[in-house]
């Protein structure tokens, strides 16, 4: 059984086509640049290259892709795509139909860069393979266990229930992969375990999960709540951010479209890749390093909320491009956790990090005796949403 697993963004297509009994990748690759004169297409599986292609709109990418995989299309059994916001309408993976389709874009305007671009594509394939049934997977389904105390802000309880304004949090996909990993390495069932996983990449967020359940997480109505981020500013005082907008001249979208994709790293060190920022703060250099330790300060700060919120915990997981890659980072937010018996084997921290000659980003880094055992874990979402496909074709009459 083929899943191909599709993520479209406003410009861009990753796929990947995976056997779901091996688990292997058959197909991985990306349309950038999708209606643009630069447009291209690049590989990973089964080769790199990197084919300049004039992508008009999703279809046309999608229909590239189809030709691409000349007879390995007739081998796929369902597409699963990635969407990002469910709203509270949609608490797990969900078939397609037209009713479906609906609800998703009733709640796009909580995420109105991604929601349209993601049902762009389920829309593209369905008219291009009309018998293959679609998956949605949502980044917000994860967390629909929370509970009102966990979701609910502070507004008028009328405002709530007529807008919907409550947090949904986000990258429930890569938590749903990232927490059966870890159980099945702690060889413990999921349901016995109290986990915190932070996923720190360029967007960020934190998640508090208790018998496999999200119990609260740092992102919110949007992903722009929590952690400093690589262009995200996270955490705000909402006056601090409506006083910037009147210095600034800005109006209420561009408030919103400057604390996404202006702030962050970006703004605090001008650069929102983690790499650069390594080298800068070696070299000691002051807008980096506060950057840096900012950064540090508020993912300490939110796994401190979270434990307590949690009443305890088992295992702390670290995953995505900056939590698996960043040892130092990791030496610098675990020492403050030592109180609770979290403690940290220095050399299987560098073991543990990026790839490189026996190297492996996943595993244990726990020194022996720790009471709280702490892992690198890399994320799979793609992976995840291949098996959340099989799942609800399993369920379902399709
Ligand atoms: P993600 O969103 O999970 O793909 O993570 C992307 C981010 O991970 C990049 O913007 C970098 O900041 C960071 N990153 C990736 N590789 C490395 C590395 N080798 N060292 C430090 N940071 C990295």
């Amino acid at each position: 059984m083929n899943v191909l697993v599709l993520n479209c963004g406003s410009s861009s297509l990753k796929f990947q086509l995976i056997d779901t009994a091996s688990e292997a990748v058959l197909k991985k690759g990306e349309f950038e640049r999708i209606g643009s004169d630069e447009s291209f297409y690049s590989m990973d599986i089964p080769k790199v290259e990197e084919t300049k292609y004039k992508a008009k709109t999703h279809t046309e990418a999608v229909a590239k892709l189809f030709e691409l995989m000349g007879d390995l299309k007739d081998t796929v059994c369902a597409i699963g795509h990635r969407v990002v916001h469910g709203g509270a309408e949609f608490s797990g993976s969900v078939l397609v139909t037209e009713r479906v389709l609906k609800g998703v874009e009733e709640v796009s305007h909580f995420a109105p860069l991604h929601n349209p671009a993601n049902i762009g594509g389920v829309r593209a394939c369905i008219e291009l393979l009309p018998k293959i049934p679609n998956v949605l997977v949502f980044d917000t389904s994860f967390h629909s266990t929370m509970q009102p105390k966990a979701y609910r802000y502070g507004i008028a309880n009328a405002d709530y229930e007529k807008f919907g304004v409550r947090k949904y949090g986000f990258h429930g996909t890569s938590y749903a992969y990232v927490a059966r990993e870890a159980s099945k390495m702690m060889n413990r069932p999921l349901k016995d375990l109290k986990m915190i996983i932070a996923h720190i990449g360029n967007g960020a967020s934190i998640c508090a999960i208790d018998g496999g359940k999200s119990v609260d997480t740092s992102m919110g109505l949007t992903p722009l709540e929590g952690l400093i981020m690589g262009t995200r500013a996270g955490d705000i005082d909402t006056a601090a951010a409506v006083y910037l907008a009147k210095k600034k001249g800005l109006d209420f979208d561009g408030l919103v479209s400057y604390l996404n994709s202006e702030c962050g790293m970006l703004g605090m060190a001008g650069v929102n890749d983690m790499r650069p920022i390594t080298t800068r703060v070696a070299e000691g250099e002051e807008q980096a390093t506060i950057a840096f330790e900012s950064y540090i300060h508020r993912i300490t700060k939110h796994i401190g909320a979270l434990v307590a919120v949690l009443g305890g915990v088992d295992a702390i997981c670290w995953t995505a491009g900056v939590g698996t890659n960043r040892h130092d980072l990791r030496e610098k937010v675990m020492s403050k956790f030592e109180f609770l018996g979290a403690k940290i084997d220095p050399e299987l921290n560098i073991l543990h990090n990026g790839i490189g000659e026996g190297r492996n980003r996943t595993g244990e880094i726990s020194e022996e005796g720790s009471t709280v055992r702490t892992f690198v874990i890399a994320t799979n979402e793609e992976l995840q949403i291949a098996r959340e496909a099989v799942k609800i074709l399993e369920t379902c009459e399709c």
